[in-house]
């Protein structure tokens, strides 16, 4: 079960190592931990709902109390202190369209605010209820909209409920050799909707395509009525109205239904890491793989005070320590960076590109300790089209290498 107040189930206690513990404290203080305030407590102390009377309606304490905020670091704080500023006074779980249209019904008879509620992992006070907000506040919970709705394996065009979260869209989708490749990394417990409702973005969206890439079309129940999108392939007539629901935050409607371009799943996916030396020269190498158009489904950057606080969080010590040492006798200095890429695609396409990163980080290192730009070339065997039609493949400049050292593999 989901623990109330923060991310993980009920029961699991993550373990942050000592020495993540430790650089915490040389950052921001070693602090006073507080006790965690008691489901039990807060939930006694919250006011009796200003929709009691409704039907249809969970008014429920515990209930009203679990959709009261999201999983902003604000979001946390206010509920292991207890000082939850507001909690909705209802939480409606509509199973249909026609569910959700009885809930506005409600609303609108009882003046009453709604808030779409999809996993609840808005960081952006998406789903908090506004304190100021003088009318009694609807919680709408998606979940009884889940579920895989249509498949075209043919166009892998698939259509799913609004409250599917990504693990049983993933799931829904695997028997059929497709995926959606959309990894936000709220993944677990966000819904499509929710996707859909804040533009989200997923970790490997570099190559799979963003939410606004994969959302073909959908169904959005509004009060004014309803606006179904038809997952045209393109369109040069009109303005587009799926770009009006994409990030609109649940302003204009319930989305209950969304098709998604889903594609065949990549028979490997490979993710190679490396550590640039500091930060000027690590996003000198950044930039060079974004222009060098190289077929990747991610390019990952950590500034040296995320890469210092991964390195310190990983659980596998006796490898950071070699890590380290490596590090040191390769001289790379106190401000190291992480650059972690993903390839996903058929093999064939892997293959290449994990030569093209092999064969480039050569440049790349030069790039990283001497400036030395990298250039559209010729010297490398894999190569992909670049936006200006022309082909662009990686330089290799080993002879002047002096720093070649400084590349981690
Ligand atoms: C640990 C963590 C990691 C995250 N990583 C990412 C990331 O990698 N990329 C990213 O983009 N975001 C990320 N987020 C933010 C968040 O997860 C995304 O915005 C996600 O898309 C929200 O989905 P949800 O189902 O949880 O929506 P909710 O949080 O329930 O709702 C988000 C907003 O959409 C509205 N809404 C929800 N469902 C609907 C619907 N069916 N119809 C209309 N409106 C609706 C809500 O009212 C709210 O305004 C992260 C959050 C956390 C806590």
């Amino acid at each position: 079960m989901r623990r109330w107040n923060g991310w993980s189930e009920v029961g699991m206690t993550p373990l942050v190592p000592e020495v993540a513990l430790a650089l915490l404290a040389t950052r921001i203080g070693s602090g006073l931990p507080r006790p965690d305030a008691a489901f039990e407590d807060v939930v006694a102390a919250v006011p009796e709902s200003r929709l009691a009377g409704e039907t249809g309606l969970s008014t429920e304490a515990a209930d009203r109390v679990r959709h009261a905020r999201g999983q902003s670091l604000p979001d946390w704080i206010a509920l292991r202190s207890g000082r939850i500023a507001r909690v909705t006074d209802a939480v409606a779980r509509p199973a249909s369209d026609d569910d959700v249209r009885a809930v506005f019904a409600i609303a609108q008879r009882a003046d009453a605010a709604i808030i779409p509620y999809g996993g609840g992992t808005s960081v952006v006070g998406g789903v908090t209820p506004a304190p100021d907000d003088p009318r009694p506040v609807m919680t709408l919970s998606t979940e009884a909209l889940g579920g895989l709705l249509d498949l075209d394996d043919q166009s892998g065009l698939a259509t799913f409920g609004a409250g599917t979260l990504g693990p049983d869209l993933e799931a829904a989708l695997a028997p059929h050799g497709l995926t959606l490749g959309h990894f936000p990394q709220s993944w677990e417990r966000s819904t499509v909707g929710g996707w859909v409702a804040a533009r989200s973005a997923g970790q490997q969206s570099t190559g799979f395509g963003r939410i606004e890439d994969l959302f073909a079309g959908g169904r959005l129940v509004s009060p004014a009525g309803i606006l179904d999108m038809l997952p045209f392939p393109a369109s040069a007539a009109g303005p587009d109205l799926r770009q009006l629901v994409l990030g609109s935050e649940g302003r204009f409607g319930v989305v209950t239904r969304a098709t998604l371009r889903s594609v065949p799943r990549p028979p490997r996916e490979a993710f190679p890491a490396w550590i640039l030396p500091d930060w000027p020269r690590a996003l000198e190498a950044a930039r060079a793989i974004g222009r060098a158009v190289l077929p990747l489904s991610m390019a990952r950057l950590s500034t040296p005070a995320e890469t210092e606080s991964l390195l310190a969080l990983s659980t596998r010590r006796g490898s950071v320590r070699a890590l380290r040492a490596w590090l040191r006798i390769r001289g790379i200095g106190p401000e190291p960076a992480l650059l972690i890429v993903a390839a996903s695609g058929p093999e064939k396409q892997i293959q290449d590109v994990e030569n093209m990163m092999t064969k480039g980080i050569d440049a790349l290192v030069i790039l990283a300790t001497e400036s030395a730009p990298l250039t559209p070339a010729k010297a490398l065997p894999c190569a992909r089209a670049s936006s200006s039609g022309r082909t662009a493949r990686w330089t290799r400049r080993r002879s002047a290498s002096p720093a070649r050292t400084h590349v981690a593999r």
